[in-house]
């Protein structure tokens, strides 16, 4: 999934130490706890992605790539990320996504889903692309 490399490649070169160690062995794999987290339950349509269930992966609903927009992948990926860099409660995850990678993240209304702004996404996208040309 290229939105996860591109991200990854991106928080990759704003860490240092342990926390750039933890992002560079993350890799992303499609997991059917997720889906059935996503079907039923307390999150029923929140949930799209998780980490902790397998180490150093970030698992997402099989159906990711297609059932949300670029932005809600971003601001989803981006929220595990920050789950990774600082154990803890959703707050926490997002403050680390902030404080260290200047992000920030919002909810949106329907389903209190992240996602980031377009222009954010843009940046990151933009950065990636020059970064790997040189
Ligand atoms: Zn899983
Ligand atoms: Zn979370």
């Amino acid at each position: 999934m290229k939105l996860f490399y591109d991200i990854k490649t991106w928080a990759m070169d704003r860490l240092k130490g342990a926390d750039l160690d933890r992002v560079k062995v993350l890799k992303l794999r499609p997991c059917d706890m997720v889906r059935k987290d996503h079907e039923s339950g307390k999150d029923a349509g929140r949930a799209w992605a998780h980490t902790n269930h397998c180490e150093d992966t970030i698992c997402v609903h099989p159906g990711f790539d297609t059932g949300l927009d670029p932005e809600h992948q971003a601001g989803v990926l981006l929220h595990e990320i920050g789950h990774v860099l600082r154990p803890g409660d959703e707050k926490e995850a997002d403050v680390a996504v902030r404080d260290r990678l200047g992000i920030t993240i919002e909810y949106d209304m329907e389903h209190g889903l992240q996602f980031i702004g377009a222009s954010a996404l843009k940046q990151i996208q933009k950065a990636v692309k020059k970064e790997t040309k040189a």
